[in-house]
């Protein structure tokens, strides 16, 4: 299961940070870290602060987009410590421990984390299924990239031991879409809802997000998924046939 979890670094500025973060994940036996348009080198400070985990920060995949980064995952979760405009389906970093133990047993999962400074966008946040904070002093919540990263990590690591002991099977764990076509579908009914006019190209408004977020609190399994596919092209079908 511990292989099957990413952790996606956003935009990451100090290169020490991306070493620290090496180690924190090491520590809490998770290897795959993926670095997602880094405006630093994996230089010798990085290597320096990942110390024994230097084979995680030298092995990291770089990307250039968050959606390439997630695009196998059947479970994308967004950390930040603000809460946003459009609130987003949320997790404790428990629970979301709990999800990761249990669907890593089945398909990809990625923890995302953002940039030192700002954060994740709220593009990239309105991208992940839930959003999860950890709840710190409120009057100054937001942890070191790394640190935050050890965090998570250690809850995903708790609840990963003891579903070990549990004896839990990836056969409970429901057929989720991936990413990518969660993204597909996203565009498919941006498309539809354009050429019947239910939204303008020009002026799209906030409905898609809106639906976004009705579609990650829901978490359509791949079938489902599949069948609103199916009425999408219905209704391009018929659509062309009045035209
Ligand atoms: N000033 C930024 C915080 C950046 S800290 C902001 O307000 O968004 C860098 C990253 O660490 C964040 O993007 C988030 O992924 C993670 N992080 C920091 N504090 C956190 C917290 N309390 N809960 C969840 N994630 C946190």
């Amino acid at each position: 299961m511990l292989d099957k979890v990413k952790v996606v670094l956003v935009g990451t500025s100090h290169s020490g940070n991306i070493g620290s973060a090496a180690r924190a994940m090491k520590v809490m036996g998770l290897s795959n870290l993926v670095l997602v348009d880094p405006q630093c080198e994996v230089d010798g400070q990085a290597l320096a602060l990942a110390a024994g985990a230097s084979d995680i920060a030298e092995n990291a995949v770089v990307v250039s987009t968050l959606d390439e980064a997630v695009s196998d995952c059947g479970l994308v979760v967004g950390s930040s410590a603000r809460s946003r405009t459009l609130e987003w389906p949320m997790l404790e970093p428990r629970e979301c421990g709990e999800m990761f133990a249990s669907e890593g047993l089945k398909h990809p999962v990625a923890i995302v984390f953002g940039r030192e400074r700002t954060g994740l966008t709220n593009e990239e946040l309105q991208k992940c299924h839930y959003h999860v904070c950890i709840p710190a002093n409120p009057e100054y919540s937001s942890l070191n990239l790394a640190m935050a990263v050890q965090t998570l990590s250690y809850e995903i690591r708790v609840a990963h031991l003891n579903r070990e002991q549990a004896q839990y099977s990836a056969e409970q764990v429901a057929e989720y879409p991936r990413h990518k076509e969660l993204e597909m579908f996203y565009d498919h009914l941006e498309k539809v809802m354009i050429d019947t006019q239910f939204i303008s190209k020009e002026q799209p408004g906030q409905v898609l997000n809106k639906l976004r977020r009705l579609f990650s609190r829901a978490r359509p399994e791949a079938q489902e998924i599949n069948i609103l596919r199916g009425v999408l092209t219905a209704i391009e079908k018929q659509n062309k046939g009045v035209k």
